[in-house]
C-alpha cells in the first residue's frame, strides 16, 4: 500500500514578469488502488499540479508539502521521483528524435528499477502491452513522439505506465484529442493497470467523457488553483449537465 499526501500546496510558475502564483493551497491524499479524477476549467492549474508533482523546474513550490509513503517528494530530483514510483503522462508529450520507443522504454525501465530487465520477459511484456493498446510492432522502432498522431502519443504514455509499473500515476488530459475508439483503448489500458490494485491514479481531465470508461472513486472539482468541491462519481454526472459555471462566479480568472 502506498500513499501520496499533498498538503496545502502553493506553487508559482516562472514567467517573464516574474513568479505568478497558480496553486493556492491544494490538499489531496491518494492511496494505491484508488482513482481520483481532477476536473476543472482551462487555466485552473491542473497541469501546474501535475508538473509540480513530477518536479518540473519551471514550477516553484512556495509552501506546502508532498510526501510518498512518508518520503519528502519535493526534496527529490525528477529522476528520484520516478524511481520512488511517481509517473506523469503529460498533456503534451515531448518528441525525442533519434531515440526509438523500444530503447526509450528499456532505458526508462532500467533507470527506475536500478537494473536492466531480463531480456526475454521484457520483450514479451512489451509485446503484450503493445498488443493490448492495439499498437503495431513497427511502432517500437519509431522515434519517441516524432510525427506521432495525438492518439499514438497518448497510447505511448499508457504503454510506459503499463511497463514501468509506478505507485502513483498522474494522467494529464490523456483523453484530449482522442476519437472514441482510441479513448476506449487507452481507457482499457488504464483499467488494466488499476485492476492490479497497486497503483494510485490521478486522472486530470476537462471533460467527463473519459469517466464513462474509467469510473473514479473520487472526483475533485479544481477551480482557480485549488479544490472547490469533492465527492464521488456522481459529482462528474452533475458537471456533465451543469458545467463549471457555478464555480466560476466571483473567480478572479
Ligand atoms: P490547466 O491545465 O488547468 O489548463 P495550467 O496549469 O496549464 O492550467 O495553467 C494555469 C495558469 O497558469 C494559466 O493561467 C496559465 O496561463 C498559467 N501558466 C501555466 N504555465 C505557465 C508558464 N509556463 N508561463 C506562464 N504562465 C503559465
Ligand atoms: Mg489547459
Ligand atoms: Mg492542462
Amino acid at each position: 500500500m502506498s500513499t501520496l499526501e499533498i498538503r496545502d500546496l502553493h506553487v508559482s510558475v516562472e514567467t517573464k514578469e516574474g513568479p505568478k502564483p497558480i496553486l493556492r493551497g491544494v490538499d489531496l491524499t491518494i492511496d494505491s488502488g484508488r482513482t481520483h479524477a481532477i476536473m476543472g476549467p482551462n487555466g485552473s492549474g491542473k497541469s501546474t499540479l501535475a508538473y509540480s508533482l513530477a518536479g518540473h523546474p519551471k514550477y516553484q513550490v512556495t509552501s506546502g508539502s508532498v510526501s510518498l509513503d512518508g518520503a519528502d517528494v519535493l526534496a527529490m530530483s525528477v529522476d528520484e521521483r520516478a524511481r520512488a514510483g511517481m509517473f506523469l503522462a503529460m498533456q503534451y508529450p515531448v518528441e525525442v528524435p533519434g531515440v526509438s520507443v523500444s530503447n526509450f522504454l528499456r532505458t526508462a525501465k532500467t533507470a527506475i528499477d536500478g537494473e536492466a530487465p531480463a531480456l526475454r520477459t521484457w520483450i514479451k511484456d512489451v509485446k503484450v502491452a503493445m498488443e493490448g493498446l492495439r499498437m503495431d510492432s513497427s511502432f517500437a522502432e519509431r522515434s519517441v513522439n516524432e510525427g506521432f498522431s495525438g492518439g499514438e502519443k497518448k497510447r505511448h504514455e499508457i504503454l510506459q505506465m503499463e511497463l514501468l509499473k509506478p505507485k502513483m500515476a498522474i494522467l494529464d488530459e490523456t483523453d484530449s484529442g482522442l476519437d472514441v475508439d482510441a479513448l476506449r483503448i487507452v481507457s482499457e489500458g488504464v483499467n488494466r493497470v488499476r485492476s492490479t490494485g497497486d497503483v494510485g491514479v490521478l486522472l486530470i481531465t476537462h471533460y467527463t467523457r473519459i469517466l464513462r470508461y474509467i469510473t473514479p472513486d473520487f472526483v475533485h472539482v479544481f477551480v482557480d488553483g485549488r479544490i472547490a468541491e469533492e465527492g464521488g462519481p456522481e459529482l462528474a454526472d452533475r458537471l456533465e449537465s451543469e458545467g463549471y459555471d457555478r464555480y466560476l462566479t466571483g473567480a478572479t480568472a
